[in-house]
């Protein structure tokens, strides 16, 4: 216990002046999201999970011959179905120092109502004998429903409250995709202990995460597709983000509900483009985390670059 606390307090102590200098990243663990039996958000034609799998391990592909002093471990690598936290198990068993989780969006259709007159409905009123019978016009609609327009690229981080003014720049937004799985163990967020987890994960892992988004819905928009930005949440469905002790990110990388984006998902040319962004961000995080760790450590530790 003892040894603990002092480990503790002496990391905090050097970080992030630290005089020893270690690469910054060793082990990248990539997520395909879902997988097996559970498919996830449904196109027209296509199921997220195979999107998922093609660019994970086209990512990978890139990154095991660009970085071949980096460990490359994926969660899966055929159409299984790993438990959330049997990933997030196998990511800290790993150390690894990078969790990019990806997926793919999907959006409800839209519901429109337009009224189509009226019509004569019956109601009683009144019991036994005095039992009548009566009529009244009550409006009509047509219900139909369209495809929701809504495209495009988003990344997520956890962030466990707001009350950080960064957290705060940040857009939140209820993912579109339900990626709970009922069928698996998930944490109750209320839980007192999982707050603590949860807050502590922020605290170490927030600012990474959020400069790795960052530069990965950057690197959508140089490549013309549309971001809708950094987006943090704090519940069930990207919980597997706090389980991992490191920097984390779920990418959605496009909306299989629009069909432009669909096809993109699904062709050569859009997985390509979509690996090689998410790669390219990644050799900008690498370089700037790491130019970080160097200036550190030829600065006092009082004029701290951790901030910047
Ligand atoms: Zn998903």
């Amino acid at each position: 216990m003892v040894s603990f606390v002092i480990t503790l307090i002496s990391s905090f102590n050097t970080s992030p002046g630290a005089g020893v200098q270690k690469p910054s990243i060793k082990t990248i663990i990539i997520d395909a999201g879902h997988g097996g039996r559970e498919p996830g958000a449904k196109g027209d034609y296509s199921f997220e999970k195979d999107i998922c799998l093609d660019i994970a391990l086209k990512l990978g592909k890139k990154m095991e011959e660009e970085f071949p002093d980096i460990k490359i471990l994926y969660t899966r690598t055929t159409d299984v179905y790993p438990a959330i936290k049997a990933r997030a198990d196998f990511a800290n068993a790993n150390h690894g120092d990078l969790f990019i989780s990806i997926h793919a969006n999907a959006a409800p259709k839209i519901r429109h109502s337009k009224f189509a007159g009226y019509r004569t409905q019956v109601y009683y009123t009144g019991k036994g004998k005095k039992r009548k019978k009566h009529t009244r016009k009550v409006p009509r609609y047509n219900v139909s429903y369209t495809d929701n327009p809504s495209h495009g690229t988003e990344t997520f981080i956890w962030a466990a409250d707001r009350t950080d003014e960064k957290e705060n720049s940040i857009g939140s937004d209820v993912l579109a995709e339900d990626i709970s799985d009922s069928t698996e163990y998930t944490p109750d967020i209320n839980d007192p202990e999982f707050k603590a987890k949860a807050l502590l994960w922020t605290k170490r892992f927030f600012s990474k995460s959020y400069l790795l988004a960052t530069m990965v819905e950057e690197e959508f928009v140089k490549e013309g597709r549309l971001s809708r930005g950094v987006k943090q949440r704090n519940e069930k469905g990207i919980w597997v983000l706090q389980a991992t002790s490191m920097p984390s990110i779920l990418v959605e990388t496009g909306f299989l509900t629009h069909r432009p984006d669909e096809d993109y998902l699904n062709s050569e040319k859009g997985q390509e483009e979509i690996a090689n962004n998410v790669f390219e961000a990644v050799k900008r995080y690498r370089a700037a985390t790491e130019k970080q760790a160097i200036s550190s450590a030829t600065t006092a530790p009082s004029s701290s670059s951790e901030n910047k």
